[in-house]
């Protein structure tokens, strides 16, 4: 054991390797707090439990620190488990096994945990060392961040009392996160009636394949391919040129993903089928050539097929491809002072037929919350035109930047003093517990500090050794730079 004893600061690697010890997949963190509550008791700190599960330990300022501002530092328990196929791993019950691979730490055939295994660390060290002065803190372990950030969204207003809090989950040293996205999912639901197809009608099975995908926030503004936009442009095509009837359409899944395929089943007379294999051709080729650079794998095929069963009803057809084609798709505005921060994003993220009912998925993140309330409403505006209906769902708030913010103004100069160069202030297209937090403490002020870890959430994760030194560093000097009350 004790792999990582030669790495410094000593302290803060020690509690890695004991947290690397304690199983605590989402969802499953009772080893976890069992662990931190323990801890608390052997320093004889404060500590307690809401019922979520969320834990929070206080400990009272350095002597002389007293008159600082609390400061709330704040990590999440939880990890994601994955693990290569050849490796025998339960991640209930076994523990994670770290080595040092040259200037990384890395796990035996698992994710690492160091997201947000390190925060914590940082958070024990703290909690448990003379070395680092402070005003009083308060550790604030969340549970379930990776899952649906349901600890967060638990946490009730009163559990802490700092108007300062440091989230110790970002993963890039040298960058301080200020801001994060808010989000929403809308859903329309179509209903349908059926059609039967006629006699002189054959059938084709279209599908839209080999695209990137992603995730909806933070690749949403690289240009991939939408697979539900691009078979939609193509029936849309279809329809406006020959006699077609539609039977099923089927795109995308998660939603939070840019789906990478779709497939469609549909029928047209069978004296268009020379005509309908030219436009495929040139529609192939347009597209292809539109994507070249960011879908360069992009595949479209299509292939008779056997169809049982009957088309959707004409008008049904109708709505369905002028209100995909018309439903907004991508980036849909960046911030103006941050720069390269998308703010405002919409994603088509599935289509799907259950029964006569057609099912919608999208979903809509912006650091603004009134910017996001204005693309829902372009969203919902595009369905009810199609005589769908529309609900929304999942909405969580943003975090809007700021600019001026204090926390962001000591941790950048506590940044330049010591490592003599500026920090890159940033702020992300995704969602951070943060926003969540907002909803409950309105008044608090906040940044998102890290070291550098690379491939989180897969067996590739590691963490760089020389960046938790930085980051150490950093969040001590911040701590001591805190003003007075
Ligand atoms: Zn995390």
């Amino acid at each position: 054991m004790n792999r990582l004893q030669k790495l410094e600061p000593e302290i803060i690697w020690k509690y890695f390797e004991d947290i690397c010890g304690v199983p605590r997949p989402s969802k499953k963190e009772d080893k976890i707090i069992n662990f931190l509550t323990e801890f608390s008791k052997n320093h004889d700190l404060e500590c307690k439990k809401d019922q979520a599960g969320n834990i929070l330990i206080t400990k009272p300022a350095s002597r002389g620190f007293e008159r600082k501002k609390t400061v709330v530092l704040q990590s999440h328990m939880d990890m994601v488990g994955e693990k290569n196929s050849e490796t025998d791993h339960n991640f209930e019950t076994d523990p994670v096994e770290p080595f040092i691979d040259g200037e990384w730490i890395r796990a035996k055939g698992t994710t690492l945990g160091a997201d947000d295994g390190i925060g914590m660390a940082a958070q024990l060290a703290i909690l448990s060392t003379d070395s680092v002065t402070h005003g009083k803190l308060e550790c604030l372990f969340t549970v379930d961040e990776e899952t649906g950030l349901t600890g967060a969204f638990a946490l009730k207003p009163g559990f802490f009392e700092g108007k300062i809090l440091i989230n110790l989950d970002s993963e890039d040293e040298g960058e301080l996160f200020i801001g994060c996205a808010g989000g929403i999912d809308t859903l329309a639901t179509m209903e349908f009636d059926t059609e039967d197809i006629p006699a002189s009608h054959s059938g084709f099975i279209v599908k839209v394949e080999g695209l990137t995908g992603g995730h909806s926030g933070d690749d949403i503004h690289r240009g991939r391919g939408n697979s539900n936009k691009i078979l939609n442009r193509f029936l849309w095509n279809l329809n406006n040129r020959f006699d077609m009837k539609l039977v099923r359409f089927d795109g995308g899944n998660l939603r939070n993903a840019i789906p990478r395929e779709a497939e469609a089943l549909f029928s047209i007379h069978r004296d268009d089928t020379g005509p309908m294999n030219d436009y495929f051709a040139s529609f192939k080729e347009i597209v292809a050539a539109e994507m070249s650079d960011a879908e360069p794998g992009f595949v479209i095929t299509l292939e008779n097929a056997e169809i049982a069963g009957p088309a959707i009803d004409e008008d049904s057809q109708l709505d369905l491809l002028y209100s995909l084609y018309a439903c907004p798709n991508g980036v849909i505005s960046w911030s103006r002072k941050i720069k390269d921060l998308v703010e405002t994003s919409t994603n088509l993220a599935s289509v799907k037929f259950v029964d006569n009912r057609i099912l919608i998925t999208t979903s809509q993140r912006s650091s603004s919350d009134s910017a996001k309330a204005d693309v829902v409403s372009m969203v919902e505006s595009v369905f009810r035109l199609a005589n769908a209906n529309v609900k929304k769902s999942g909405g969580y708030p943003g975090w809007k930047p700021d600019q001026d913010s204090e926390i962001l103004r000591i941790t950048r100069s506590v940044y330049k003093k010591l490592f003599n160069t500026e920090p890159v202030v940033r702020a992300i297209h995704a969602g951070l517990e943060c926003g969540l937090f907002l909803e409950k403490y309105p008044d608090l002020d906040m940044i998102s500090i890290g070291p550098t870890i690379k491939g989180a959430h897969s067996p590739d994760e590691r963490l760089h050794i020389e960046s938790v030194r930085k980051f150490w560093d950093l969040l001590a000097g911040v701590l001591k730079d805190i003003p007075e009350n």
